[in-house]
């Protein structure tokens, strides 16, 4: 998808929030003269800032894994004793 601008023309980049050549946007009506950041912020680091702590989701896995061990435990003391 394709986006031109419509003050000079020029073909835009697909996350361009503003011209490259002539500096429109379209929060400033595409007029000359914008300062603004030419793309939008990346969506992958948004995520990984969000979800970023993928560490702690081994911890219920352990613990379960810890129960189910001293669960087997207390079964064969009960059955040998
Ligand atoms: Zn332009």
């Amino acid at each position: 998808m394709k986006n031109i601008c419509p003050h000079c023309g020029a073909e835009l980049a697909p996350k361009a929030i503003a011209c490259q050549s002539c500096g429109s946007d379209a929060q400033t009506g595409w007029s000359e003269g914008a300062s603004v950041d030419w793309e939008l912020p990346d969506y992958d680091e948004i995520i990984e800032n969000e979800f970023g702590n993928k560490k702690k989701a081994h911890w219920p896995v352990i613990v379960i894994s810890c129960i189910l061990v001293a669960a087997l435990i207390i079964t064969f003391t009960s059955i040998f004793f």
